[in-house]
């Protein structure tokens, strides 16, 4: 856990309204280590791309405080704060070479001719593009562009770079390729990263927290694991990954556990995570791959219960089958694919176990 004391990046009561009227960000206290890789997520209008505006200084602040190492920089114009940027769309001069593009960051901060020179050429050997330095960008292909993108971001030795989406329109492939490359670079150097983007994988892969977003609020900040793991409310849970969910009420409650009365009548042990009362409405979840349906890979004091198949999807890797369990028909297992695994054919009961542990009760 970072301190605000002794937090890199302060986002301290940060409110922000474009209209005055409603607040896209609200009341955002958000404290970043040096050194760390942070991750904001969350799906499209949740007030990512304007936090991170204002942390540049495209965007002010309505209401709190910004700090970057210690100090106020609600009013520094964003070329005075040494922060190093790429975007998806922060393109690159199309008019001028790759070595150009890099110089020019260095010029416009008074760097003469050979300290510009050994700079260019590190940035662009750090991401492999030093034999490109005289192309000009149209000639480079997308992922190739966002490469010198990136070496223009870190020329000029930032200690903090931001990151909004810059992968996002690049194919999967060199997607995850590029996701590895800016950890790396990430790690070398030891920069503190504020990255957002709205793909949960790429989230959990590169960061060292990730700050989930809804509605200008951070719901849940936590490690990849953690966040995965241990959602702490049901948008964080329906968010990350796959949950299946069963609708109960809490019929007992105590000593970190409680008991859920299924709609269908089953008692089932869940982990209280944020009900808290006997009679409180509740969504049991469970992910995909906590759930057996081999007899014999029951963990030991599972919860059994009946299962009908609904639906069985191949997928290479991993086979996908859908049940109807407790009245639910949207619950989800994944198996692997491994010799002689057994198709499930829909229509075919079967029962279904997992570990209580791995039952979480959220409130709705
Ligand atoms: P995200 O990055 O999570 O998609 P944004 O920060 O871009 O979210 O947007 C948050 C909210 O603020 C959205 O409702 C969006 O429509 C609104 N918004 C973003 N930029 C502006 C702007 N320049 N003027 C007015 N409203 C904006």
């Amino acid at each position: 856990m970072t301190s605000p004391q002794e937090a890199f990046v302060a986002f301290d009561h940060v409110q922000k309204s474009y209209d005055g009227v409603s607040l896209v960000v609200k009341d955002l206290n958000l404290f970043i280590g040096k050194g760390e890789f942070l991750t904001m997520l969350g799906p499209s209008g949740s007030g990512k791309t304007t936090t991170l505006m204002m942390l540049a200084g495209f965007e002010t602040a309505t209401h709190g405080e910004i700090r970057l190492d210690g100090v106020n920089i609600n009013l520094v114009p964003p070329h005075k704060r040494g922060i190093g940027m790429v975007f998806q769309n922060y393109a690159l001069f199309p008019h001028m070479t790759v070595g150009e593009n890099l110089s020019f960051p260095l010029e416009v901060r008074g760097m003469d001719k050979s300290t510009r020179e050994t700079k260019v050429k590190r940035a662009l050997d750090m991401v492999q593009m030093y034999s490109f330095i005289n192309r000009r960008p149209a000639q480079l292909s997308g992922g190739q562009q966002q490469r010198i993108a990136l070496a223009r971001a870190l020329v000029f030795d930032p200690k903090l770079v931001l990151m909004d989406e810059p992968l996002g329109a690049l194919d999967k492939q060199l997607r995850e390729h590029m996701q590895f490359e800016i950890k790396h670079l990430h790690e070398s150097l030891g920069i503190t990263v504020v990255y957002v983007t709205h793909d949960q994988g790429e989230a959990l892969t590169m960061s060292d927290r990730v700050a989930v977003f809804n509605d200008g609020r951070i719901q849940q900040l936590a490690t990849p694991s953690d966040l995965y793991e241990r959602p702490e409310n049901s948008f964080v849970a329906g968010f990350i990954g796959e949950n299946n969910k069963l609708a109960g009420t809490v019929e007992e409650i105590g000593g970190g556990r409680c008991t859920v009365r299924l709609a269908t009548g089953e008692v089932i042990d869940a982990t209280p995570v944020n009900v808290t009362a006997k009679g409180q409405k509740t969504l049991v979840s469970i992910r995909p791959e906590r759930v057996e349906y081999k007899p014999e890979s029951f963990p030991a004091g599972a919860h059994v219960l009946d299962a009908e198949v609904l639906e069985f999807i191949y997928m290479g890797d991993l086979f996908r089958t859908r049940l109807k369990v407790a009245g639910s028909e949207d619950f989800v297992i994944k198996s692997r694919n491994t010799m002689g695994q057994r198709v499930l054919k829909p229509g075919e009961k079967i029962k279904v176990g997992w570990h209580p542990q791995d039952a979480r009760a959220l409130d709705l």
